[in-house]
């Protein structure tokens, strides 16, 4: 070939490139990725090993123990998805529903409608229970569906963060078995901020993400399947619609199926598996419980401290607000966006506003595992007090 009739003629993009990487230092007070601590950062910067090296093997091995012990679990089939929360939505959807199968989704606020999506994409027939963001659905209206609809799968959201509520989770497992119906819950923004023992609560499919409590980078998804979740599984009379996202596959990558071999399926994220599995040696560390109390003393102190700058939780019932993602009704005579970008730009902090149905409703606040504390949470009020100060004159 020869190279003088090859020149390179993209030179505007090169000299982008030829910049130095930016990326400014923010307070993640948001619904996630919340900030990573130092040690978290350290681990997934170590040098890169195979991904099927022994050593490598054993890494995922802690990760699923650290996975048993956050998700309070014994179920063999756990490991981690190389890929964010969405990817874990797709995985128990993918293999544990069939084409044609009935799936019964709680929608009360974004999770359920992408949960619903992501069924209704690969062909699933989907039903709905729907609630305005901030409800929740009782265990008799549940059955009531379940009833009707005879699911395969029924799926809840444990920690609803485009609302800031935290569903009950109890007798909601034992009614799906008595359906012969599985239970798959989402606990993205609750895992280690709110209370959830999968085994103890029947769960049968769990998930959740690296960059909530967990204080990993974003990319890694914590996931777990019972017996009964792998009894279907594995006993379908179809492929999944996704090769990457095939348990068959994963369960041998992950060394769960009891075979002597794990065999090259995907390359997994090695770096976001070494940050995870110090995120999990963290929590390990702290306690579940402790850090549930933890959580909850905080998000306490911010929702009093919400309530002395005149401001209204969006979950008037404090037991079912989430520890994690505070949600605050958007006071009256303020643009939310303006609020969020005065604070953003004078306090470097970012706070979101709704999601999808929440959108235009509430302001979040997220406080989550490093970021936990009231020192945070004191700054997060003075900012938004500051915000209150500043932009009332801007509203028309
Ligand atoms: N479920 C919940 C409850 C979430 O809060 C999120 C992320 N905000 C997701 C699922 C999706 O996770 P990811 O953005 O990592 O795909």
């Amino acid at each position: 070939m020869c190279i003088s009739s090859h020149q390179p003629i993209n030179c505007i993009e090169k000299a982008c490139m030829l910049r130095p990487l930016e990326a400014p230092f923010r307070y993640l007070f948001g619904p996630g990725p919340s900030n990573v601590p130092p040690r978290v950062l350290a681990a997934g910067g170590r040098p890169i090993i195979g991904h099927m090296h022994s050593e490598m093997f054993g890494i995922m091995n802690d990760i699923k123990k650290g996975i048993q012990y956050a998700f309070q679990t014994s179920n063999n089939m756990t490991l981690a998805m190389s890929g964010s929360g969405h990817t874990a939505m797709e995985c128990a959807v993918f293999n544990i529903v069939e084409p044609g199968e009935s799936v019964l989704v709680a929608i009360n606020g974004i999770w359920g409608e992408r949960v619903a999506e992501i069924a209704e994409r690969m062909g699933a027939k989907v039903h709905t229970l729907v609630k305005a963001p901030g409800g929740h659905f009782t265990n008799a209206e549940i059955e009531q569906a379940l009833a009707k609809h005879k699911p395969v799968l029924f799926f809840l959201t444990h920690g609803e963060s485009s609302s800031g509520l935290v569903h009950p989770v109890d007798g909601v497992g034992d009614i799906c078995h008595k359906y012969n119906c599985l239970l798959l819950v989402d606990s993205v923004a609750s895992l280690g901020a709110a209370p959830l023992l999968m085994d103890q609560q029947n769960i049968d499919i769990l998930y959740t993400g690296s960059q909530k409590a967990l204080n990993a980078p974003p990319g890694t998804a914590p996931i777990s399947f019972s017996e009964r979740a792998c009894h279907k599984m594995f006993n379908r009379k179809t492929k999944p619609v996704s090769y990457l996202l095939d348990m068959t596959h994963l369960s041998n990558y992950w060394g769960n199926d009891g075979k002597p071999q794990r065999i090259y399926h995907h390359t997994g994220p090695v770096s976001g598996f070494f940050a995870l599995r110090e995120s999990l040696a963290i929590l390990a560390e702290t306690g579940l419980e402790n850090s549930w109390k933890h959580h909850t003393e905080v998000a306490e102190y911010l929702w009093k401290g919400l309530e002395d700058l005149g401001l209204k939780l969006f979950i008037k019932d404090k037991d079912l607000r989430l520890p994690s993602v505070t949600t605050i009704a958007i006071p009256e005579g303020y643009n939310w966006k303006e609020l969020l970008a005065y604070i953003m730009k004078h306090h470097q902090i970012e706070f979101t506003g709704g999601l999808g149905p929440s959108v235009g409703m509430v302001l979040r606040i997220g406080l989550m595992g490093y970021n936990c504390n009231k020192a945070n949470a004191a700054m997060a009020l003075a900012a938004l007090e500051d915000a209150l100060k500043q932009c009332r004159k801007s509203k028309a």
